[in-house]
């Protein structure tokens, strides 16, 4: 199995390094080719207007909705999740789009655009997950379709529709493999 990174810009070195701890083999993705052979897409954190403009640069936007369509699995850290989303508050900016969720971004206030906290995840077993938080969006509504991770008040920060996984918090950035070995087990589910 190999997994592809979006590598346009942001956290990608910490993706490809933890999922090479779990044995797992990766791929850049940086033109549509680099789909191709892929059994899970992950979309880094970083900044989500430059990065929606480089995913139209690279002809890569169209390319990702039409893999997900077909079933690809999406993993999406930070920016990730704000790329994965319908609806962005206030926002027309670029966007896949192939999850029901409306995203408000930036939404921690300034004083605490980072934080870290210890959170309990039942989908992840019984141990807290820590959480890291960079001037972190988070998930304000969700359709029925999209199973809710993490609720921390009254903020949705973790969730998952179908194939497709959002995290607001930014696992790799942790020694602790858990949230990606659920996404490795999203992808093997039938
Ligand atoms: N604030 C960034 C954005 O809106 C997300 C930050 C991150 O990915 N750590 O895209």
């Amino acid at each position: 199995m190999k997994i592809g990174i979006l590598a346009l810009q942001g956290a990608v070195r910490e993706h490809r390094n933890l999922l090479h701890r779990l044995g797992i083999d990766t791929v850049d993705v940086l033109n549509p080719q680099d789909l191709q052979g892929i059994s899970g897409l992950i979309l880094p954190g970083g900044e989500s207007t430059t990065v929606g403009k480089l995913l139209v640069r690279y002809g890569l936007l169209q390319p990702i909705i039409d893999s997900g369509h077909q079933g690809l699995p999406i993993f999406g850290t930070c920016t990730g999740l704000i790329l994965l989303s319908k609806h962005i508050r206030r926002s027309d900016q670029q966007r896949l789009g192939l999850m029901d969720i409306c995203v408000e971004r930036n939404a921690f206030g300034r004083q605490s655009d980072s934080f870290e906290a210890d959170m309990p995840v039942p989908i992840l077993g019984d141990k807290p997950f820590h959480t890291v938080f960079i001037r972190a969006p988070y998930i304000e509504k969700a359709d029925k379709g999209v199973e809710i991770l993490l609720t921390h008040q009254g903020k949705i920060l973790f969730a998952r529709q179908n194939k497709f996984l959002a995290a607001a918090f930014h696992p790799e950035l942790t020694e602790d493999t858990r949230v990606h070995e659920y996404f490795l087990q999203l992808i093997n589910q039938e």
